[in-house]
């Protein structure tokens, strides 16, 4: 078999993959921050991740997946507009500003991105870690890289001191001044401009931030990055096999997580970074501010079926920027539509299509060629020499990395009596009674039912 091929951000290019121990891989997923709906721009770095995923266990690895929920406020913005996130939402939903409204509207946020990805077909993590639930382990690493040297404090944080490091900043393959600041927030005692900060103390602009917890620097709040090094590693261990997230998150997010982990454990801590393109409407990455926030809900209302946005999604290579249109939506609904009524005509699965497995999973082992795949799996659906039984077990296997709900397809049964006819025909074409063939032939048909002739006998289709 093809080995596995992944394109590592780190080394920006496509290297083999191999995990660190045995057959079991550490996965990490950067999660969601749980203050909105996620919009179809979010949605598609999850399908990404879910792929890859799905191509693991193809590749006979044990996935250990862990993901991270964000529930704290961290002062930490979407990149394209300067509002906190938890602010925002406070505002929004009418809630007093204090702690136990916050949690309550992680809650219900949480809970709406999990039915939402439950509709895509992208299976849960082995464990979804709240920030709120690792503080105390949070503030241990931070901890580390204080005692290691890499941090300084002011009078409203604790910072790493990125100078410190020789190579910050290599993720992102950009030099430390051209790397954007890690915070928005104006923290003017910073020393460098990609410091970034560990701890915020409640002072200041932050007096009356809504949750707080007592630390070695005063009481405060953890920065953002910190929950994912301190999550990722707890449980995946402090060397792990794969990190993945949007590609927005390689210049600041995980360019910092990388900086605190191996702060604080002076070792590489992850082999593979793999990073999902954005989603564009109208050539503008998707987002609030951009005024193109579209949730999976939307589609749902408009009639189309969540897996059709996720079979858009596997049209375009995880790498390249995906342009949505209403017209490539309604354009995936219906080939997927197509699709489940080809296959619902095939028989039980039976053998599977040899060739065709090899070059589907030939595409998808290199890093990902869903497009490709794709591809393959409509050329098996025009193949005219195979009969449908083996196309349906190819068709199964590909599903476990598509996951297009092929396997829930029903086969509409053929009733006994057609069969029947099918059965008489087949012998009066054997004793060359043609006639009596063809009018057999008519006989199903008026009942709603065609015969096709294969090498290996008949089907039969419903009209
Ligand atoms: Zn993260």
């Amino acid at each position: 078999m093809e080995k596995l091929k992944l394109y590592n951000t780190l080394s920006r290019k496509k290297e083999e993959f191999k995990p660190i121990k045995g057959k079991t891989v550490g996965y990490y997923t950067c999660g969601p921050t749980v203050y909105d709906y996620a919009h179809i721009g979010n949605l598609r770095t999850y399908i990404f991740e879910d792929v890859l995923k799905r191509v693991l266990v193809y590749n006979d690895y044990k996935v250990k997946h862990i993901e991270n929920i964000t529930d704290v406020g961290h002062l930490v913005s979407d990149a394209d507009d300067g509002e906190d996130k938890m602010m925002r939402a406070l505002k929004r939903e009418g809630l007093k500003p204090d702690a136990k409204s916050l949690l309550k509207l992680a809650q219900q946020y949480a809970k709406a991105f999990k039915e939402d990805i439950k509709k895509l077909n992208i299976s849960e993590p082995d464990k979804w870690t709240k920030a709120t639930d690792h503080v105390k382990e949070m503030i241990k690493l931070i901890k580390q890289n204080e005692k290691n040297g890499y941090t300084y404090e002011t009078k409203d944080g604790l910072y790493f001191d990125t100078s410190k490091l020789k190579d910050y900043g290599k993720l992102a393959g950009l030099s430390k001044v051209s790397l954007k600041a890690g915070s928005r927030v104006s923290m003017g005692d910073k020393k460098n401009p990609t410091d970034f900060v560990l701890w915020i103390k409640a002072v200041g602009e932050n007096k009356d931030h809504v949750m707080v917890w007592d630390s070695p620097w005063g009481r405060g709040f953890p920065g953002w990055h910190i929950e994912c090094s301190a999550m990722s590693m707890k449980y995946l261990g402090e060397h792990f096999d794969i990190h993945c997230g949007g590609i927005d998150h390689i210049p600041v997010h995980h360019t910092n997580e990388i900086a605190q982990n191996e702060g604080a454990t002076k070792k590489k801590s992850v082999n593979f970074w793999c990073h999902g393109e954005f989603l564009v409407m109208d050539k503008k990455r998707m987002g609030k501010s951009a005024g193109n926030f579209i949730t999976l809900q939307t589609l749902i209302d408009k009639g189309y079926n969540p897996l059709a946005y996720r079979y858009l999604n596997l049209q375009t290579h995880y790498r390249q920027k995906l342009s949505f249109s209403w017209e490539a939506v309604e354009a995936a609904q219906n080939a997927l539509e197509k699709l489940w009524a080809t296959v619902a005509e095939y028989d039980k699965p039976k053998v599977g299509c040899a060739e065709y497995e090899e070059v589907f999973f030939k595409a998808v082992n290199d890093d990902l060629n869903i497009p490709k795949a794709l591809g393959i799996v409509w050329d098996l659906v025009k193949d005219k020499e195979l009969p449908g039984h083996a196309k349906m077990q190819s068709f199964l296997k590909f599903d476990k990395i598509l996951g297009l709900g092929l396997d829930k397809v029903k086969k509409e049964k053929i009733p006994e009596s057609i069969i029947k006819l099918a059965k008489d025909r087949e012998k009066a074409r054997a004793d060359k009674a043609w006639d009596k063939a063809d009018k057999l032939r008519q006989q199903v048909e008026t009942k709603g039912y065609i015969i096709e002739d294969t090498k290996t006998g008949f089907e039969i289709k419903k009209r």
